[in-house]
């Protein structure tokens, strides 16, 4: 049976309900050579951070996935307090940031060190906190994979053919996506275990389906952050295509900042449930495809 490892070990479909596929707890944006770099107490991000959450659960969202990877500020134990302390599972992964977010031992590992890495923590426990990592995510260069960026993934790949694990990737272009994929399919792993986040930000939509079409997941992620009309049109022309089981959803939002006094003002992950789904509703989408979206998509993509 497939789970979503979480803060609080394994997740079955049946113990789960909405769940967000991309937010932030903790992110940390200069480069891990900064000084201060992924500093916090854990206490304090539980002070700023606990009411956004208390926020999500009391709509009934009942995971979160953090999105935050290595390079850009990764505190697994950070999440491990924050979800114990709140009460809601949160799904880490594995895996590290596009260049310049590279810290020296990553670019220094060979790609049998960082595949052999990724494993570990995908299967014993997350450096730094005790419960295994969910998923592995990574990123890609705007105008093109640089080799360093190809040697991560191609890792990811071979840790993923042998966990299950999906892949995630913070890429702007779809032309980009397609060249991920066809690393994923050469390193002998499955695009349908490949999430091309920020789908939205790549202006040919015709893009996003040739993604979809390839059977990879793609994930709208700017719910809250974009014009609300605009997103649920994007959302509309998806499921017209045929591609509602493929789409994810999530607004890409958070955060406690250790650059930022305090830790910086968060912004809220709820605007899904209190605006978008709504208005999903009055277009004509079924109380069953909102539910395909919101619980079982996350799911279905996650879990492993
Ligand atoms: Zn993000």
């Amino acid at each position: 049976m497939r789970h979503l490892y979480t803060t609080f070990g394994p997740k079955s479909q049946a113990e789960l309900g909405m769940i967000l596929p991309h937010e932030h707890v903790f992110v940390d944006l200069r480069t891990p050579d900064q000084p201060g770099y992924g500093e916090a107490n854990p206490l304090d991000v539980v002070r700023l951070m606990g009411p956004r959450i208390d926020a999500i659960r009391a709509q009934g969202i009942t995971a979160l996935v953090e999105c935050t990877t290595g390079g850009v500020g990764r505190r697994a134990d950070i999440d491990y307090v924050v979800s114990g302390s709140t009460g809601l599972p949160i799904v880490v992964p594995t895996g590290n940031y596009r260049e310049p977010w590279i810290p020296d031992w990553v670019r220094d590992a060979s790609q049998d060190q960082l595949r052999d890495w990724m494993l570990r923590e995908l299967t014993e426990e997350i450096d730094g906190a005790p419960f295994k990592a969910g998923w592995i995510k990574l990123s890609a260069g705007d105008d093109g994979i640089t080799p360093l960026e190809t040697r991560i993934l191609r890792a990811a790949a071979q840790a993923g053919k042998v966990t299950g694990a999906v892949i995630g990737s913070h890429t702007i272009r779809g032309r980009v996506v397609m060249d991920q994929l066809d690393i994923i399919e050469e390193e002998g792993y499955s695009p349908d275990r490949f999430i091309s986040i920020h789908t939205q930000e790549e202006p040919d939509f015709e893009m996003h389906l040739a993604v979809a079409e390839r059977g990879a997941w793609i994930e709208y992620d700017h719910c809250g952050r974009a014009d609300d009309a605009l997103v649920c049109a994007m959302i509309l022309k998806v499921l017209e295509a045929g591609f509602g089981n493929q789409l994810l959803l999530s607004h890409d939002l958070g955060w406690f900042d250790p650059a930022q006094p305090g830790g910086g003002t968060p912004r809220p992950y709820t605007a899904l449930v209190d605006r978008i789904i709504p208005m999903l509703r009055a277009s004509g989408v079924t109380a069953e495809m909102i539910i395909q979206l919101t619980h079982i998509n996350p799911f279905n993509a996650f879990a492993r």
